[in-house]
């Protein structure tokens, strides 16, 4: 089998000789050895919520740190890693990596918070991923109301009885469910009252259009949270990196913001001095109420 397989990427060298497939084909040699060797690392985007200010979730983010090659973004690599599907084991270590992390804010006497994680359709549509991820829930001892699972439109497009099995069991357990990049897709709309869906993220391309002078792209907006929110979802707002899109955002009801504007994906101790901040915002603010009262 090995010297079957060297010999089809032998002829891989040979026929498609370009820099492009030679660089896939080292990439992905390096990729699986990636998890062994402890390449991965997460990232935390902190979500804020619009009316108090406060650190209600975080996005998990995950880096590739290449021993010589540095950094390496997700887009470069995930799409690498879906083709040879090692993207279901990757996606696995980020699960329990975010759970394990989430666990440890917890015993820390954090308030708690809840941590989306990014899934590929693939992965979604593992036979056995119920059972593995509620088995990561029980091995970290996280509750499954602060996880959140992202994925894209597209992954609704398939078999519709299978996914929605899928999702309404998430939702049975506790787990919290968000479409990324929504509006992007090509999907009718008739799917987000098919399905048992907790939150749209509007995705960055129309947030970057929010402008005082051009309504369209507010009008746009407007339209996907009065969406949203007839059926029951919360609005979170990606990208956002102005004041200006942060104050029409306020204007239009979205519940939450994530972007540059507040912070980047950051390291899990910067994220941690960030929950501390939070936290005192909210002890300061119980505060006054009790002054008031
Ligand atoms: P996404 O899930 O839509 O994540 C949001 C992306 O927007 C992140 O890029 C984030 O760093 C970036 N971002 C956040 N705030 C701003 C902003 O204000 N302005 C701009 N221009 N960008 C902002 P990142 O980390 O490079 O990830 C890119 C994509 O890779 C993600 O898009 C997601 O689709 C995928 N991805 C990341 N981590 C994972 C993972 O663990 N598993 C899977 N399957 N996919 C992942
Ligand atoms: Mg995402
Ligand atoms: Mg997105
Ligand atoms: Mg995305």
């Amino acid at each position: 089998r090995a010297k079957e397989q060297g010999k089809n990427n032998y002829k891989v060298f040979h026929s498609g000789m370009n820099i492009q497939s030679y660089r896939t084909f080292i990439m992905q040699n390096e990729l699986r050895k990636a998890i062994e060797r402890e390449e991965f690392l997460l990232v935390y985007q902190p979500r804020i919520d619009i009316e108090t200010g406060t650190i209600k979730s975080a996005e998990a983010l995950i880096r590739w740190e290449h021993p010589s090659w540095g950094t390496i973004l997700p887009s470069e690599f995930i799409p690498l890693a879906e083709e040879t599907g090692q993207i279901v084991e990757i996606g696995e270590w980020v699960l329990k990596s975010a759970c394990k992390q989430n666990k440890i804010w917890q015993d820390k006497g954090l308030a708690p918070i809840r941590i989306a994680v990014n899934f590929s359709a693939q992965q979604f549509l593992q036979k056995d991923l119920i059972d593995t991820i509620k088995n990561v829930l029980i091995d970290t001892a996280v509750s499954p109301n602060l996880l959140e699972i992202e994925i894209t439109e597209s992954v609704l497009m398939g078999n519709e009885t299978t996914i929605s099995n899928t999702l309404n069991q998430l939702r049975k357990i506790g787990i919290f469910i968000s479409i990324d990049d929504f509006g992007t897709g090509y999907s009718s709309l008739s799917y987000l009252r098919r399905f048992p869906l907790n939150t749209l993220k509007i995705d960055k391309s129309f947030i970057r259009d929010i402008s005082t002078t051009s309504s369209n792209s507010n009008l746009l907006i407007s339209t996907i949270i009065s969406l949203a929110h007839s059926l029951n979802m919360s609005v979170i707002a990606e990208g956002v990196e102005t004041e200006e899109q942060l104050n029409t955002l306020r204007k239009l009801n979205c519940e939450e913001i994530q972007g540059y504007l507040f912070s980047p994906p950051v390291l899990p101790k910067e994220f941690e001095d960030f929950l501390i901040q939070s936290q005192d915002k909210i002890a300061f603010d119980e505060a006054n109420n009790m002054m008031f009262t």
